[in-house]
């Protein structure tokens, strides 16, 4: 089978075909095609076989299924998420509803940055009720369909448990963002001083005696002398999370059979971590032989889903220069999580870091979504827009968001053309970002959204590109060649 041979047979239906999607290999030719709104996976020749589907005019017609995705990413490793080890600037593009990817593509335009397109955490596997699986087998269609062939990553983000990252990497995850948080004692951030040295007293004396004897009275690179009191504190807050962290990376070095990227982040914290605690954690590791890819700390000033940054930029500025020397000293990267529409911390970032960082993004993708809609079908808007407002405390179950349902104009007041500018304001933003699973949830809204999206997803497109590029673009205007 040859691509002119594939295409004459193509010619022959009524399917619309993805152009960049045609390929070849292993005397087989493949496309992402669609009938109506929906997508399919055409294929002819040797290797057709290995695809579920059905027969049509000498082609196969294959619906994107799991079983399909496995069969394409054999056929066309490039599909295939892989390690991103080696890269300087890597991005991670979460998408919620599988049909962002190609929007994420191309707003990485010519920059070197390589992407993690398949990236969710437990939380939202759950709100939406998808399996990595899913995850990853839509990212692989989705990077068919734009004949992307550069690499991406797949983050099983904020794991905290071994099967966690047992079901991530058996579903093809090649990255494990380790979330501590629970074997974090947050609470003695807090604690005074005799709260701590009880304690730490009661730990076994080989903790002690470790702790001890590689911290104290020692001028630490970077940090320099840590006092008795703050070791004391630092350990009773990180120790039980450190040994978790070295845990689960024995644990992923034992299981995995491809190279799996190794993020540890300690930012879901109640405190900011400093440059003492985040030389500590550093240390541990690399004590133990682990050197993350990135790594995580909870940054100073307020990181909050879907808007920008809000605290004191001079701060956040001095904090992250010690955090990036640490970093350096280790050898791993920065990891920036929450990393949607922060674009007043951008600028320090890249320059900072000189564009070897991770910046994560996810809830901003939504939104997008959100405003296409808006756009396309405001009937369909305004509903979902009252049930966010509605279902807000619902929601603030499993985010946590700082804005007023006060401060967003009245919807019954507005004409339609205003709508878009709901993704313009915070507090809306807010509103309708952590609302997607429970709208997701809505037979009503569930089925009229896909549809939408399906009909406008070059708009989608669009607006993704417009919307994450402006985050590409400051990210690395300091840093590109
Ligand atoms: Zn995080």
């Amino acid at each position: 089978m040859t691509i002119d041979q594939f295409r004459a047979l193509l010619s022959n239906t009524d399917l619309f075909v993805y152009e960049r999607s045609v390929d070849e290999a292993e005397n087989t030719v493949a496309a992402l095609v669609r009938r109506g709104l929906e997508k399919l996976l055409a294929v002819a020749g040797e290797r057709a076989e290995t695809f579920a589907g059905t027969e049509e005019n000498g082609l196969k017609l294959c619906p994107l299924t799991n079983e399909n995705a496995k069969a394409l990413m054999a056929l066309f490793p490039y599909t295939k998420p892989a390690s991103h080890k080696g890269h300087q600037f890597t991005m991670g593009f979460g998408d919620r509803l599988g049909l962002a990817t190609p929007g994420h593509i191309r707003a990485l335009g010519d920059h070197d940055i390589y992407p993690v397109l398949a990236q969710q955490s437990i939380r939202e596997l759950n709100l939406t009720h998808r399996t990595f699986g899913d995850v990853i087998s839509a990212a692989a269609f989705n990077v068919f369909q734009e004949g992307y062939k550069k690499g991406y990553g797949a983050d099983g983000d904020h794991l905290k448990t071994k099967d966690e990252i047992q079901y991530a990497l058996e579903s093809g995850c090649t990255m494990v963002t380790l979330d501590c948080s629970e074997h974090i004692h947050q609470q003695a951030v807090t604690f005074p001083q005799e709260g701590i040295d009880a304690l730490y007293t009661a730990l076994p004396e080989a903790v002690r005696a470790h702790y001890e004897g590689v911290y104290l009275d020692k001028d630490l690179p970077v940090i320099g002398a840590l006092s008795a009191e703050e070791l004391r504190r630092i350990v009773i807050v990180f120790h039980e999370g450190i040994e978790h962290a070295v845990d689960c990376y024995r644990y992923i070095d034992e299981i995995k059979t491809v190279p799996v990227d190794f993020e540890l982040s300690i930012d879901e914290t109640l405190t900011i971590t400093t440059p003492a605690e985040h030389f500590v954690v550093g240390n541990e590791l690399h004590d133990a032989g682990i050197t993350p890819i990135s790594v995580a700390p909870h940054f100073s000033g307020a990181f909050e889903k879907g808007i920008e940054y809000a605290g004191d930029l001079n701060a956040f500025a001095r904090d992250f220069v010690v955090h990036q020397q640490i970093a350096d000293h280790f050898g791993y990267k920065l990891s920036l999580h929450s990393g949607s529409d922060k674009f007043a911390v951008f600028s320090t970032v890249g320059r900072v870091t000189k564009g070897h960082v991770h910046v994560k993004t996810a809830g901003t993708s939504w939104l997008e979504a959100m405003r296409v809609v808006a756009e396309a079908d405001p009937d369909l808007y305004r509903k979902a827009h009252k049930f966010a407002i509605e279902h807000r405390p619902e929601a603030e179950r499993y985010y946590h968001v700082s804005t007023n349902v006060a401060d967003i104009p009245n919807i019954d007041l507005e004409n339609d053309a205003y709508l878009p500018e709901y993704m313009n304001l915070p507090a809306a933003r807010q509103t309708v970002h952590i609302a997607y699973g429970l709208l997701l949830d809505e037979a009503w809204f569930h089925d009229a959204f896909f549809a939408v999206m399906a009909a406008h997803e070059e708009d989608y497109y669009a607006a993704l590109v417009k919307h994450l590029g402006k985050h590409v673009r400051i990210l690395t205007a300091e840093t590109d060649v």
